[in-house]
C-alpha cells in the first residue's frame, strides 16, 4: 500500500466525469487499497478516485474510522430529507463551507467482486456518499456553498 498525492482544486483532474469499472484488476485492488490508506492518513471520510488522478467510478468512505465502504460505480437511488452543515474536501485543504444535502440517501453500488449491493445512510454518511459521488461527474462541494468558504483546522475533511 502506499500514500497517493491528493490533487487539489484547480486540477482538471477534478472536473472530469469519470469512467465505469469494468473489471477489477490487480492494479485497481491496489487503487483500492491506496486511497483507504490515503483517506485514514489524511484524517478524511472519504475519498474518491479522481482526488489521486484516476478518472474511475471508485469512492471510499469511513465515517467513523471503523465502517470502511467500498463503492464501485455507485448510483443515488433515493434520498429524502435535507441538512444542513459545513463540509470540507481534501481536495480543498483547510477550507470548509456550508452545504444543503439530503438527510437520507440510498445507493447502489458494487463490491470488488463486482457484485451489486445497496447501502443507506443519514446524516454524515448520507453527506458523504452524496459529496463523493459528486467527485465522479466531475463536481466539488465548493460549487454548492451557501455563502463563503471558510477557513479551518485540516482535521474532518472529506
Ligand atoms: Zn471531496
Amino acid at each position: 500500500m502506499a500514500i497517493r498525492n491528493v490533487r487539489e482544486i484547480g486540477e482538471p483532474v477534478l472536473n472530469k466525469r469519470c469512467k465505469e469499472v469494468t473489471e477489477v484488476t490487480e492494479r485497481t485492488l491496489e487503487l483500492i487499497d491506496d486511497m483507504f490508506e490515503t483517506m485514514y492518513e489524511t484524517n478524511g471520510v472519504g475519498l474518491a478516485a479522481p482526488q489521486v488522478g484516476i478518472l474511475k467510478r471508485i469512492v471510499v468512505i469511513d465515517v467513523t474510522g471503523e465502517d470502511p465502504i467500498l463503492l464501485i460505480n455507485p448510483v443515488i437511488m433515493e434520498t429524502s430529507g435535507e441538512q444542513t452543515g459545513n463540509e470540507g474536501c481534501l481536495s480543498v485543504p483547510g477550507k470548509a463551507g456550508v452545504v444543503t444535502r439530503p438527510y437520507y440517501v440510498k445507493v447502489k453500488a458494487y463490491d470488488e467482486n463486482l457484485e451489486p449491493f445497496e447501502i443507506e445512510g443519514t446524516e454524515l454518511l448520507a453527506r458523504a456518499f452524496c459529496h463523493e459521488i459528486d467527485h465522479l461527474d466531475g463536481h466539488l462541494y465548493v460549487e454548492k456553498v451557501e455563502g463563503e468558504l471558510f477557513d479551518v483546522e485540516a482535521e474532518e475533511e472529506e
